[in-house]
């Protein structure tokens, strides 16, 4: 189940869904600040309870609570004419 979003451009109409064939990338960076940002990261993951579970560890281990979290999807775009 993917996210859909129509935009007009000049004389076409383009609908954009993400890709569900492509499994959503998920990644976590420690982005905790001592006396230089931490930078640990969990690399790419395909789901979000990965994701909790190394940030779970690396709390654990180093006490740090600070991440940046990005997750990545692939998106088709299906141009169409103007109606
Ligand atoms: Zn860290």
């Amino acid at each position: 189940m993917g996210k859909t979003t129509r935009y007009r451009f000049r004389e076409y109409h383009v609908t954009t869904a993400t890709d569900p064939m492509a499994l959503p990338t998920f990644k976590a960076l420690c982005v905790t600040s001592e006396e230089r940002n931490c930078a640990a990261s969990s690399g790419e993951m395909h789901a979000p309870e990965e994701l909790t579970r190394w940030i779970a560890g690396h709390c654990a281990q180093t006490g740090h609570q600070s991440y940046e979290q990005t997750m990545r999807t692939v998106v088709r775009a299906e141009p169409g004419a103007w109606q």
